[in-house]
């Protein structure tokens, strides 16, 4: 019999993906530390590259994750509700302006999907942090990336730019990642009132707990311009049970029921988020010994003649004093050296390396290793 002509047309072999998911890289934001021991044979031994808190979780919080795993079999609950109720009351807004989810990363993914699709115009700055990017690339987002000015978002160009280009988002993160500046909320809140008609700003404010005084604007909870990002992944020491919340006005909060994964929180994690927030003696003592780590940071950087830069998070960008290629160059260094520290991408901030606070062994590894990687980057290759 002969065949249909619609059977000999070569057909490629696999999925047939989205022209949106064909044209995406491959690539993805962050190479893991794990990834990177994997890659070396062996463990690192100082992890001061992620900003998480190597000073753990609150010993409340463990207790209650220990106690919820008995409890694994169970789905969590689907609507968050005892932790979000804790977070409402924490911040006095109202339950349906509060959004749980699976990290910021994974909610920074969620609003991107409920405000962009393939040509909407975001607006977010060269160098930021790269999960925001990562998604809003993702759903095809017209993307718009402005210079950082001396080593701080640049608010006045992120408002231009969303006026020229009739942005629907605007992200940026206070206090920042990778530099560790910061602007003030009488700052952040004149920005908000010079933002065109119907542009939402996302402020990520993975660092809150670090911030000085004066950092985090009010919270008007109505505000329908506003989206605002915390998490447990930081001060609270919990990256690894990932979990985080937004808070917004109801329209945008609760349009997040549209599209969320019902059951991405997993109940350990919502027993611990919920213990976590209670125990605030805990996360002062982060902020105290973290603030004691970015001193001996500062130290360190001034030891080996570097500039550490003031830090309003948990990390410290140290300056190495030349460029990209030479910060690079002593990254990879101490990375040889067991020393896992990230770094920003683009330049002029990859002049630094990014070092997060930790406990003082880990310091000491660090500080061992640094004049010997500073020379290593230093020798005629
Ligand atoms: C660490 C970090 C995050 C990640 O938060 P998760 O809740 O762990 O997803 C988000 N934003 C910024 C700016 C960060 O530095």
């Amino acid at each position: 019999m002969a065949s249909h002509p619609a059977d000999r047309i070569a057909v490629p072999p696999g999925p047939r993906f989205t022209t949106l998911v064909a044209g995406l890289p491959a690539s993805v934001p962050f190479v893991g530390p794990e990834t990177q021991e994997r890659s070396r044979g062996a463990a690192f031994r100082a992890r001061l590259g992620a900003n998480e808190s190597a000073f753990g979780p609150s010993p409340a919080a463990l207790r209650a994750m220990a106690e919820a795993a008995a409890g694994a079999w169970r789905y969590g609950d689907p609507e968050n509700h005892d932790l979000k109720a804790a977070i409402a009351a924490r911040h006095g807004v109202g339950q349906d302006q509060v959004v749980v989810g699976e990290g910021i990363d994974g909610l920074l993914g969620l609003l991107v999907r409920l405000l962009v699709e393939p040509g909407t115009s975001v607006v977010t700055s060269d160098g930021a942090y790269p999960t925001f990017v990562f998604h809003a690339a993702g759903y095809g987002a017209r993307l718009t990336r402005v210079p950082y000015r001396d080593d701080r978002e640049d608010l006045e160009a992120l408002l231009a730019a969303a006026r020229r280009t009739d942005a629907a988002l605007v992200y940026f993160s206070n206090p920042d990642n990778p530099m560790g500046t910061r602007w003030t909320a009488a700052e952040i809140e004149a920005l908000l009132d010079r933002l065109p008609a119907g542009t939402v700003l996302c402020i990520d404010e993975a660092y809150a707990e670090f911030a000085p005084e004066g950092t985090l604007p009010a919270l008007d909870p109505d505000d329908a311009r506003l989206v605002r990002m915390r998490t447990f992944s930081k001060a609270h020491g919990m990256a690894g049970a990932r979990i985080a919340y937004a808070i917004a006005a109801p329209p945008l909060a609760r349009a997040f029921d549209k599209v969320r994964n019902h059951f991405g929180v997993n109940r350990i994690a919502q027993a611990g988020a919920l213990a976590a927030l209670e125990d605030a003696a805990h996360v002062a003592d982060v902020v105290r010994r973290t603030a004691a780590a970015k001193d001996e940071i500062a130290r360190i950087a001034h030891d080996n003649g570097l500039a550490p830069l003031a830090s309003a998070t948990n990390f410290v960008a140290i300056d190495c004093g030349r460029d990209g290629d030479f910060a690079r160059r002593t990254l990879a260094a101490l990375v040889r050296r067991g020393v896992f520290v990230r770094m920003p991408a683009v330049s002029p901030l990859d002049r630094c390396i990014r070092v997060t606070a930790g406990p003082p062994e880990a310091l000491a590894v660090f500080a061992e290793a640094l004049p010997e990687a500073l020379a290593e980057a230093d020798a005629p290759r």
